[in-house]
Formats: C-alpha cells, sequence, structure tokens
C-alpha cells in the first residue's frame, strides 16, 4: 500500500499523514522535511536544493527522485508507506511507478480553500529538531514555543512568508493540480475535506483506507 498525501501546502497532509502513520504503522516520507534537513546540515544536496526552496520553486526531479529511491525500499516500507509531498508534478508520479510498479495506490486529496491555505500556512509553526507540525490558533503545542515531542524550540518556516506562500500556491496550480486527473484516470484518487476539524478530517481518511485495504485484502484472497 502506498498513500499519497496530495492537495496544496497548508492543508494539512503533514498533520493527516503524522496520523496515518500512527494508525495504520505505515511511515511516513515527506521530502520537504528530507530536503529541509538536508539544508540544515548544509550537505551538498542541501546546498542544491536551498534556492528554490526559498523562493517557494519546485527542487529537480532527479533530486527528490534519489531521495525517494532510498527511502522506499527500506525495511519499514515493506508492508506500505505515506507519501506526503511527494509527486508534484506528473513527471514525479510516472517515475515513481517506474521504480515501484506493482505498489496498490491511494491517493488523498485533502482540499481547502485558498483563503484558509493562507491564513493556516502563516500561523504554522515546526519543530527545529523533528519537524512535528503546530499551528498558532488550533493545534498549539503544551508550552508555548516549545515541542510536546522533543522539547527543542518552534520555528516558522522560512517558506511560509506571504510573497513565497504566494508563489507555492502558484506551483501548485501549474503543476501538482494536474496529478488530479492523472490519478483520477486510474481511479485510486479520493478528495476529501480539509476545512474542517483535524479528528474529522482523518476519521473520513481512515475510512477510506479501511475500506481499501479490506478490498485489497479481498482481491488478493482471491487471486
Ligand atoms: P513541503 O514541506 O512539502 O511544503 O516542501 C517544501 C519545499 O520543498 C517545496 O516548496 C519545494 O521547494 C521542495 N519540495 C518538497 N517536495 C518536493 C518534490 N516532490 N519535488 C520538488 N520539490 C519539492
Amino acid at each position: 500500500m502506498r498513500v499519497i498525501l496530495l492537495g496544496p501546502p497548508g492543508g494539512g497532509k503533514g498533520t493527516q499523514g503524522e496520523l496515518i502513520e500512527k494508525k495504520y504503522g505505515f511511515p511516513k516520507i515527506s521530502t520537504g522535511d528530507l530536503l529541509r534537513r538536508e539544508v540544515q546540515e548544509k550537505t551538498t544536496l542541501g546546498e542544491m536544493a536551498k534556492a528554490e526552496m526559498n523562493q517557494g520553486e519546485l527542487v529537480n526531479d532527479d533530486i527528490v527522485i534519489e531521495m525517494i529511491k532510498h527511502k522506499i525500499f527500506q525495511p519499514d516500507c515493506k508492508r506500505g508507506y505515506i507519501l506526503d509531498g511527494f509527486p508534484r508534478n506528473v513527471g514525479q508520479a510516472r517515475r515513481l511507478e517506474e521504480i515501484e510498479e506493482k505498489r496498490q495506490e491511494i491517493v488523498i486529496d485533502i482540499h481547502l480553500s485558498e483563503q484558509t491555505l493562507i491564513q493556516r500556512l502563516s500561523e504554522r509553526r515546526i519543530c527545529s529538531s523533528c519537524g512535528a507540525i503546530y499551528n498558532l490558533l488550533a493545534r498549539n503545542p503544551r508550552k508555548e514555543g516549545t515541542c510536546d515531542f522533543c522539547g527543542s524550540k518552534l520555528i516558522q518556516r522560512e517558506d511560509d512568508v506571504p510573497e513565497v506562500i504566494k508563489e507555492r500556491l502558484k506551483v501548485y496550480h501549474e503543476q501538482t493540480e494536474a496529478l488530479i486527473d492523472y490519478y483520477s484516470r486510474k481511479k485510486v484518487y479520493f478528495r476529501i475535506d480539509g476545512e474542517g476539524k483535524i479528528e474529522t478530517i482523518s476519521k473520513n481518511i481512515y475510512s477510506i483506507l479501511d475500506r481499501e485495504i479490506a478490498k485489497s485484502r479481498v482481491m488478493e484472497a482471491a487471486r
């Protein structure tokens, strides 16, 4: 099983990905988190990706594909995994299928109005160490400015500022939105309303995943 979380930046992919990971035990792979770590550690790859990330543009496909390849063949991904922020365009989706052809796919698109997205991105804070996600209004840490999980400082992402948010949404519409049609044709696409409470959204996601997992078990047994 490969769960692909689609949807614009700020739509809640990271938060919902964490919850799916906890419930189903599939590891969440976020290309954004992986890239931010590379930038933080000042690796060659991080240096290559930094400019695009700070401007809200997409990083070169080859770089993210290599990172994904490295992750999805690890033993913890054998049963399944969750992709957050990948693929970001049709080329990446095709390459993912070439790399791992047979894996069953479920695509969950968390849909939100542009106004809510901009508000959420401006209120988002992340842990500078473990990457856990918070929101100043909806998902506050227990102690202000401090991560509940590892106690590190919470920061605002450099790309969660108005000019870069605008560019990221533009990139989403121009490149990522095409995946809706791509996955709809493959009949693996499910759209979820992302405006409500975190728990309501996750319940809706779980019911899709439970149903699709059950279906795939029946199909496997019939083979
Ligand atoms: P995210 O945390 O998913 O919002 O990603 C932050 C930034 O990392 C994006 O604005 C891109 O610059 C880069 N990035 C993340 N995932 C990808 C991807 N699949 N392809 C290209 N660039 C990516």
